[in-house]
């Protein structure tokens, strides 16, 4: 493979990762490990089978706020460079407000509020709010990194400004960029060794977020949605082994799953992805995630090309 099409697999292997980490969770989110274990005796005790369901009901393959917000932050970033408008946080907030009015399957509330305040009061940030420590602004900035690929200031900057539209928090803020950066290493490709050290370096400089041991919680809270992220990745190296740890913690497992499924997708990349779960995922969502994950690389490649604007 050459490096674009070595690039282009993970960067599709990550946003189909977290596609299918999102519908495999969502079957088991809110629910206990012990719960998942009687629910699925049959087959072992463990949740293995995109099959839908769940409390929200689901179709077998379909995605919930995880994927669908993530494609309207893509939408918005694509949508900015064809106006000569890049990376304008009004258009992602203005994304975010069309996904909402979409009568998405699920919100978060802190998402829901952020949403309605750019509503009513236009505002594209919230002031700093102890309540914003939820995971809703981690889970969706896959499109940030694959679009800002190069360019570290870009990512950190669009990362926040899209983050606070709905959650401005400081730990919030710190996984954001953290989990970020080890996607972005990924995507570059670098060997386990330097994730390990990425890992390290960013558990080392944000120490609420350490993992090890492992302390067992899989909320929607963004230190425990960190925390069983880290541990999944980094105990499992196969793909499917890795997703399957985390939805099976149960709380919030879509959206551990979805964050999971993206980095583990990062590192084999999308040929390597199991077929068994690919083929039961929305074909519209499949077919969205391809045309846009190439077009964010290409958005990329395209700005390294250019001058830096003065
Ligand atoms: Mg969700
Ligand atoms: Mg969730």
């Amino acid at each position: 493979m050459t490096d674009h099409g070595s690039l282009l697999d993970k960067a599709l292997g990550a946003y189909l990762g977290l596609a299918l980490g999102d519908a495999l969770g969502a079957t088991v989110e809110f629910m206990t490990p012990r719960e998942i274990k009687h629910r699925f005796a049959a087959q072992g005790g463990v949740h293995r089978h995109i099959v839908g369901g769940g409390w929200l009901k689901l179709a077998p393959g379909q995605v919930t706020d995880d994927t669908t917000m993530s494609l309207a932050l893509g939408e918005a970033l694509l949508r900015g460079q064809s106006l000569g408008r890049p990376f304008d946080t009004q258009l992602i907030a203005e994304a975010f407000l069309a996904w909402w009015r979409g009568k998405p399957v699920d919100c978060g509330n802190t998402c829901r509020r952020g949403i309605l305040r750019f509503l009513q009061q236009g505002s594209l940030s919230g002031e700093p709010n102890d309540g914003d420590a939820g995971n809703g602004a981690l889970m969706r900035n896959l499109p940030v990194a694959l679009a800002t690929l190069g360019d570290d200031a870009a990512f950190e900057r669009v990362s926040l400004a899209q983050a606070h539209v709905t959650h401005h928090h400081p730990l919030s803020d710190a996984a954001v960029l953290g989990i970020g950066q080890l996607l972005r290493d990924l995507l570059s490709g670098v060997d386990a060794a330097a994730q390990a050290r990425r890992i390290e370096a960013f558990v080392a400089a944000q120490p609420t977020f350490a993992f090890r041991p492992y302390p067992g919680r899989a909320s929607g809270y963004v230190v425990d949605t960190v925390q069983t992220v880290l541990h999944c990745f980094a105990s499992h190296t196969d793909f499917e082994a890795g997703v399957t740890a985390a939805v099976n913690l149960g709380d919030d497992a879509d959206t551990t799953g979805a964050l999971v499924g993206m980095l583990a997708g990062a590192r084999c990349g999308a040929q390597a992805l199991p077929g068994r779960w690919l083929g039961r995922l929305s074909r519209t969502v499949v077919r969205d995630i391809t045309d846009q994950a190439s077009a964010l690389v290409a958005l990329s490649l395209d700005r390294q090309s250019l001058p830096l604007p003065s």
